[in-house]
């Protein structure tokens, strides 16, 4: 006699792929983040494969993205000539989780209050640039940010938060917001990337979802337990 069993399936995480990050990477700290997100992969075993990130199709390889500090006007001209503008923002309006640091934040700011950029809406914040002065006022601040603890940030040419909407506030400086997050949206005016410290990207990678599957076979996004 054939004994017929049924075989629940049960798809632990365990089976989840290897997250991919982009970075966009035409200009600004592209391998600083590159190497915060190598250290994170190989000293502290993430999940997760770092990509450069400079056209559509890499674009559409990763499932989470970092928009770097830099000079937020030449990176929206190059995101626009390479025609991945509109991509990122379709791909973050469908839950792809993006960090956007100092000029990157600018990008995916609701309102950049610039004529030159049209912010992204990706995060309900007004931001003026170069807030602090120039190059030569940059600075340093020990900073304590939700929930991860204390941190340098790093404040270089930093435009200021002038409003928040629909955002939650994850850190201050001199009573005004210098981190910012939605559900899939982080961003900040300083620049984590350049402190040695990995703690901000791997708070980020909590928020990345990983592929997997409901009980009943579905494929799903699931949001890691990473962190
Ligand atoms: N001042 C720059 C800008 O407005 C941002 C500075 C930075 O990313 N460090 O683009």
């Amino acid at each position: 006699m054939v004994a017929v069993i049924r075989i629940k399936k049960i798809y632990p995480y365990s089976l989840c792929r290897i997250v991919k990050v982009g970075v966009i990477g035409f200009q600004g700290d592209v391998t600083e983040h590159m190497e915060i997100l190598y250290k994170l992969k190989d000293e502290r075993k993430r999940d997760i494969e770092p990509v450069l990130v400079k056209s559509r199709r890499m674009l559409s390889e990763v499932s989470a993205l970092v928009l770097p500090g830099g000079e937020s006007t030449t990176i929206y001209k190059l995101i626009k000539e390479y025609d991945i503008y509109w991509d990122i923002i379709r791909r973050a309006k469908n839950g792809m989780p993006v960090m956007g640091t100092c000029a990157g934040l600018i990008l995916i700011s609701r309102n950049a209050k610039d004529e030159r950029i049209r912010g992204m809406d990706l995060i309900d914040i007004t931001i003026r640039r170069n807030a602090y002065g120039r190059q030569a006022n940059s600075f340093y601040e020990n900073i304590k940010v939700n929930p991860i603890g204390n941190i340098i940030a790093i404040f270089i040419r930093a435009p200021i938060i002038e409003s928040v909407g629909d955002a939650e506030i994850m850190a201050t400086y001199d009573n005004q917001p210098i981190m910012v997050r939605n559900q899939y949206v982080l961003g900040m005016t300083f620049h984590p990337e350049l402190s040695g410290d990995t703690r901000i990207h791997d708070y980020f990678l909590s928020m990345v979802g990983r592929e997997g599957y409901t009980s009943s076979g579905k494929r799903e996004w699931y949001v890691s337990d990473i962190a």
